[in-house]
């Protein structure tokens, strides 16, 4: 490629508003160019990238044994009513009509369309397994699309779908997927770690996310320094601590007139935050109405994943501040667990919240549960709100100054230092992007969809599903949160725009130089290497700071100078100086020699 005639543009300037490394650079090195929020048009330079991730995605797709199909971006409604995913799916469904009123969404993935195309085309275990896959623009209408295309609206996934007689086939194609996962990300040169990861509303039994380790990562990450445990924060588990202690204090007032957070009352008192304990409240609405009370060590937080999870709970909210007080007789900062009533009579809350009288409120009563987190259960002579404001008591006890927790679960988020659920080492926590996710789903859309095949005994069976998706536009923006300087991108060679660019810096227009640079360009290529020749007449340190900023691994100078000395300058995109090299070495060098 000559860049004369290709559309390079960029710019010295940040973009006012892209926050990330990625995204900023993304946009400096023109390959990105927002149309509206979350939609992207791909720059002749971005596809180039793009087209080698999906490249290397598509081979290591093939050599798995996956084969390659494409589906449709817009799907009828019915077929989404089947899973009951229509509704459910939420806001992130963009919903279309036709000329005839008939409803479609655009595809934000594909599970209800090879579920249909696998229960028409699949009748007998004979042609199982099965695993599909496609590359294809997805939609998702999310709620803050950023970050450029790491969280965009419309973006490139790869999603492959596989088909199975029974569980022990899945497994061993999930597992398929997962080497052949580990494989493109290697091949991509990421740095990557696969977690457990939570199987959330879709249900199912595995399931794996894969991580690009990176600070500006939306999702918390934590693994084991003693084993190659790692999990989702969110999925994690607090493991439990050791015995209570017996209580060595009596029970006392302290007066903490401003001190509304753990922090300012153990700075108060002069007492580690490990010794208070935060209370949290959480309404449940609904049949079994139900003031939530979950407490959590000081320096943990509430994980709202593992709360939701626990029985009788399912939906539930943050308890407004209204409510508390109504209930509590205190405001949220002197919430404690001591004293607690069983029992609140909506009416109080109902009046507060719909702003009425009182007795036009409706009486339900909701029912008061305190739920201890596992430490907080294994605490003594701690410290809570004292349920009145501006203070606090010290030198609480479970038992003797209050019941024992009617719940006690693991309901906080991990944090650096805990013990490996796994049991060795400790846990650290890193920031991840989410690049690759597999799912082992079992039969919850061939149930909902009725897609059977006949076994050797000819009776009909729901068949199996597992579910393998990569974020194959978002890839390109982790690797650059993970590779970049000050000066831009530093592409892993396999996802370069060019492996190597031939710099002509020839301002008079010497002809020996042109024939020079002409044919190490040729040579290059044909020895294999995707080469720029970059013949647009800049001055070099423009156009040296191009080529930096859109992070091309090699770059080799052709100039009159040079010439004479019968050498090339070399310069690779890590290295702090350049170097000028023969011929030999310099193919040595780009490893074409
Ligand atoms: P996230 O948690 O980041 O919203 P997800 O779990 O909803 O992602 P999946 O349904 O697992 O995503 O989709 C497969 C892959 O598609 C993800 O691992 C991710 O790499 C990519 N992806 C998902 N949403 C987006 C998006 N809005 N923009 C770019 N890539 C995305
Ligand atoms: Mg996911």
């Amino acid at each position: 490629m000559r860049l004369s005639q290709f559309h390079l543009s960029t710019t010295k300037e940040v973009p006012a508003d892209a926050e990330i490394a990625s995204h900023q650079l993304m946009l400096r090195a023109g390959m990105i160019r927002k149309l509206a929020a979350g939609i992207y048009t791909w720059s002749p330079l971005g596809l180039k990238v793009l087209r080698r991730v999906e490249n290397v995605v598509r081979e290591e797709m093939n050599a798995a044994g996956a084969v390659e199909m494409l589906m449709p971006s817009v799907q009828p409604k019915e077929l989404w009513e089947e899973t009951g995913r229509w509704e459910k799916f939420g806001g992130q469904l963009l919903k279309i009509s036709d000329r005839k009123h008939g409803e479609f969404c655009y595809g934000p993935t594909h599970e209800e369309v090879v579920t249909d195309f696998a229960r028409n085309e699949l009748k007998s275990y004979k042609q199982l397994p099965l695993t599909v896959y496609q590359i294809q623009t997805k939609f998702r209408d999310e709620i803050r699309p950023r970050f450029g295309v790491m969280r965009a609206r419309e973006f490139l996934m790869k999603d492959a779908y596989s088909f199975h007689i029974d569980a022990e086939s899945l497994d061993t194609e999930y597992w398929n997927m997962y080497r052949a996962y580990e494989r493109v990300f290697t091949r991509l040169g990421l740095g990557f770690r696969a977690v457990h990861a939570d199987t959330g509303a879709i249900g199912g039994s595995a399931s794996h996310e894969f991580h690009v380790l990176a600070d500006s990562g939306e999702d918390a990450i934590a693994f084991s320094d003693g084993s190659d445990y790692a999990a989702n924060v969110e999925m994690a588990e607090a493991v439990s601590p050791g015995e209570r202690a017996g209580p060595a204090e009596d029970l006392r007032d302290v007066d903490t007139p401003t001190q509304t957070t753990c922090e300012a009352v153990a700075e108060l008192m002069g007492i580690p935050l490990t010794r208070t304990a935060k209370t949290v409240v959480y309404c449940v609405d609904g049949e079994d109405p139900q003031l939530i009370v979950a407490l959590v060590r000081g320096d943990h937080s509430v994980n709202e994943i593992k709360l939701s999870k626990l029985d009788g709970i399912g939906g539930f909210r943050t308890a407004e501040e209204s409510e508390i007080r109504a209930a509590f007789g205190c405001s949220p900062g002197f919430l404690g667990p001591v004293g607690l009533p069983t029992k609140v009579s909506t009416r109080a809350l109902e009046a507060v919240r719909i702003d009425e009288f009182s007795s036009r409120a409706p009486n339900i009563e909701r029912r008061v549960r305190v739920i201890a987190d596992r430490t907080v259960a294994a605490m003594s002579d701690f410290v809570v709100g004292a349920n009145r404001d501006g203070f606090h008591i010290a030198g609480v006890n479970w038992g003797r100054d209050l019941p024992e927790p009617a719940v006690v679960a693991d309901i906080r988020n991990v944090v650096e230092g805990d013990p490996s659920p796994d049991g060795k080492g400790n846990l650290a926590i890193a920031r991840g992007i989410e690049v690759g996710h597999v799912f082992q789903l079992g039969d919850r859309y061939a149930a909902a969809m009725d897609a059977t095949v006949l076994d050797e005994n000819g009776k009909a069976r729901v068949m199996s599903m597992g579910c393998y998706g990569i974020g194959v536009s978002r890839i390109v923006a982790a690797a650059i949160e993970q590779n970049h300087d000050d000066a831009g991108i530093i592409w892993p060679q396999p996802m370069a725009p060019w492996d190597a660019v031939v710099c002509m810096i020839n301002p008079k227009g010497d002809a020996a130089t042109i024939e020079a640079a002409e044919a190490l360009y040729a040579d290059l290529r044909k020895a294999g290497l995707d080469v720029a020749l970059d013949d647009r007449g800049l001055r070099p340190g423009v156009m040296f700071a191009d080529i930096e900023l859109i992070g091309v691994p090699h770059r080799i100078v052709v100039s009159p100078r040079g010439l004479e000395a019968g050498t090339f300058e070399y310069r690779g995109r890590r290295d702090s100086e350049s170097q000028n090299l023969d011929r030999s070495a310099l193919l040595e060098k780009l490893g074409i020699a």
